[in-house]
């Protein structure tokens, strides 16, 4: 069967040896913006494209908002920080995500809590969230806490796992009932959509990222998506140091941050942009002959839920037991098929070994099967 598999996947990407898990296509305009903001100068903080692209992902997304940043995992803290994160807080996400989700968290100083994902998603479980705040939690004067830290519990950061949208309607319930705060770690779903609701769009704020290994790239970069208009327009003043706009002088009312992204890495997200609605439709091929490839064998695919529409960033294969998925991995990445597993769960990493876990069988049973599989833009067939 791996045999089988890895000459499929060559065939695949018959035009790439060896096969990379995913990199990025330009095929647009890429080329001749960059060149026109070395042409005009305007290769920084000032020029025109910041503005696209922020227009032209607002309106992609149906956000009241969208702030350009320099990486996800900076949108990420941003975000938190929007959202009252403080210094011993506790903030419940996944422990199947990457670890920019919570490095930002740490960021704040507060606590990570990890809540186990579902089987269907691979996102935070409402459920086992709900289980968990039953038991632990309490509403004191319209806010969160923990009954036996005495912390406040006040954001909650689901992720959309390899860009399948999670059970974000039911969180965003949760969240409501419970006073948390509600933010998306949308980074890996530009392009996936919860019942046609774009994904990142259901929290206060959502946040996209644009690194190179993501389905649309702008080098690197990221994007805070907001419901609220005024919140959006004062986290773009907070992005660019806080500057009172004048013509001259140089005023600033609070304290910001430099996490405007530049010129040149906006010009390239936009013409992606241009090509967005293709590269989607590629890669959803791809993931629907793996599907059509994996059926009545031993690999499960893991599909889009019901409803929902995935933007097959990664396509993900579930392998009967650990030791196939060990195998799966040497064998494949021995053979010009570049492949991996799921990120080792946070709650493993040193930093993070004494976070506050809920009961986590699913997210172990996925962290000993998952494995992804080469999922870029093909050019052949
Ligand atoms: C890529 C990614 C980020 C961080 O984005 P950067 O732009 O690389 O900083 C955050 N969370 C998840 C889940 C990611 O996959």
């Amino acid at each position: 069967m791996i045999q089988k598999t890895i000459s499929f996947i060559k065939e695949l990407y018959s035009d790439q040896n060896p096969v990379p898990l995913h990199a990025p296509v330009f095929f647009g305009n890429e080329k001749k913006y960059v060149v026109d903001c070395i042409d005009t100068t305007y290769v920084s903080s000032v020029g025109n494209y910041v503005d696209r692209f922020e227009e032209i992902v607002a309106t992609y997304t149906a956000s009241a908002k969208a702030v350009a940043c320099v990486n996800g995992t900076n949108g990420l803290y941003l975000a938190l920080s929007l959202c009252g994160v403080e210094q011993d807080d506790e903030v419940i996400t996944q422990p199947v995500t990457f670890v920019a989700t919570v490095n930002a968290i740490m960021y704040c100083r507060a606590h990570p809590v990890f809540i186990d994902v579902d089987r269907d998603t691979m996102g935070l479980s409402p459920e086992r969230m709900s289980d968990w705040l039953d038991k632990n939690a309490e509403i004191k004067s319209s806010a969160c806490f923990n009954r036996h830290t005495g912390n406040k519990i006040q954001a909650c950061v689901p992720m959309h796992t390899f860009g399948t949208p999670g059970h974000i309607d039911k969180l965003q319930e949760l969240c409501a009932n419970w006073h948390i705060e509600l933010i998306e770690d949308a980074a890996e779903s530009i392009g996936s959509f919860f019942k046609g609701k774009h994904t990142g769009t259901f929290g206060r704020i959502g946040v996209l990222s644009f690194n190179g290994n993501k389905a649309i790239t702008t080098g690197g970069g990221g994007m805070l998506l907001f419901r609220d208009m005024k919140e959006g327009e004062w986290a773009k003043h907070l992005t660019t140091q806080a500057k009172v706009p004048h013509r001259w002088d140089f005023n600033h009312d609070t304290i910001g941050y430099n996490y405007r992204m530049s010129n040149i890495n906006a010009a390239i997200g936009c013409a992606q942009m241009e090509n967005i609605e293709v590269i989607l439709e590629n890669k959803r091929q791809t993931a629907m002959k793996y599907k059509q490839f994996f059926k009545n064998t031993e690999i499960m695919f893991f599909d889009e839920p019901a409803d929902c529409m995935s933007n097959f960033w990664l396509n993900s294969i579930i392998l009967p037991t650990h030791e196939r998925q060990q195998e799966f991995l040497t064998v494949t990445n021995d053979n010009g098929v570049m492949t991996r597993p799921v990120w080792k769960l946070m709650n493993k990493l040193p930093m993070f070994s004494n976070c506050q876990c809920g009961e986590l069988e699913n997210a172990e049973w996925f962290a000993d099967r998952v494995v992804n599989i080469p999922s870029g833009f093909r050019i052949s067939n």
